[in-house]
């Protein structure tokens, strides 16, 4: 029998954030930080340097509890706005941004992107810079037509997602529809980065088991094309630990850098 997919509700009653942190991103063992935060934080770094991808305000949607995704676009943008459906996640967040003692340890992965940048001692530094580039912390939800409503956020120069709008939405139709959507809040011309994987049906956090939209390569491109985007870069590498595939089924990592016409 088909699994239902997940409901916004869930996501309010059971996304546990320290839960997802331990699963995926916690230092040696969590599945997210090898491959994957190999992948998407050399691609950042890619984008925020000789990508070209720079401006003033950049805004991450579908944030979760995490900051690996911020570490390279906060050299390049002055303002960075981060949101999250879920209450819980938008407070674990703050915690890390009021350096509570309670807060997620990102050393490893600030450690990385460091080095990526050829900075490798000023790690402390680098997680100082990012604080002080984040402006806001708003609730937002993919599938209002304003995902901010009732907050007008005026135009950005960068939207980024990570992992968020393939759990968001329930098929290609509906991913299509919030990329409609994002178009009001990207100016003319400016940036929209989309990382997350294909094909994945499930993904765990802790024992709780919340459902993905099977996207393919050409169900993505196809739906940024029918939501007005050009496509300037899509980079798409095969998952080769499938050690956990019982945590989450994805098969390929993508990266995809579209902008919205002049
Ligand atoms: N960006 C983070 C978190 C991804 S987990 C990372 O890269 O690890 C998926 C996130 O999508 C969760 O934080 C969840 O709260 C959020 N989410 C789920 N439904 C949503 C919706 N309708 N609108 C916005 N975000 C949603």
């Amino acid at each position: 029998m088909a699994v239902p997919f997940t409901s916004k509700q869930t996501y309010i009653d059971e996304f546990n954030p320290k839960d997802y942190l331990q699963t995926y991103y916690v230092a040696g063992e969590g599945r997210l930080q090898g491959e994957w935060a190999d992948f998407a934080l050399r691609n950042l770094h890619e984008t925020f340097t000789t990508g070209g991808v720079r401006g003033d305000t950049l805004l991450d949607f579908g944030t979760g509890p995490t900051i690996y995704q911020l570490l390279s676009a906060c050299e390049v943008f002055d303002n960075i706005i981060v949101s999250d459906f879920v209450e819980q996640n938008r407070a674990e967040f703050q915690k890390w941004l009021k350096k509570d003692p309670d807060a997620f340890d990102w050393t490893h992965i600030i450690k990385f992107v460091c080095e990526l940048e050829g900075n490798g001692e000023d790690w402390e530094k680098k997680a100082e810079k990012l604080r002080s580039k984040v402006k806001e912390v708003l609730k937002c939800d993919a599938l209002k037509r304003n995902p901010y409503d009732p907050v007008v956020v005026p135009p950005v120069d960068c939207l980024l997602s990570c992992l968020c709008l393939e759990v968001a939405c329930k098929d290609t139709n509906s991913f299509c529809e919030v990329l409609k959507n994002f178009q009001d809040l990207i100016k003319p011309g400016g940036h929209l980065l989309l990382l997350s994987g294909l094909n994945s049906t499930y993904y765990h956090v802790g024992k709780k088991c919340f459902t993905s939209m099977v996207a393919e390569k050409e169900d993505l491109e196809r739906a940024l094309n029918e939501a007005g985007y050009q496509i300037e870069k899509a980079v798409y590498t095969p998952r080769t630990d499938k050690t956990w595939m019982d945590v989450s089924d994805y098969q390929t990592h993508y990266f995809i850098h579209a902008r919205k016409p002049n």
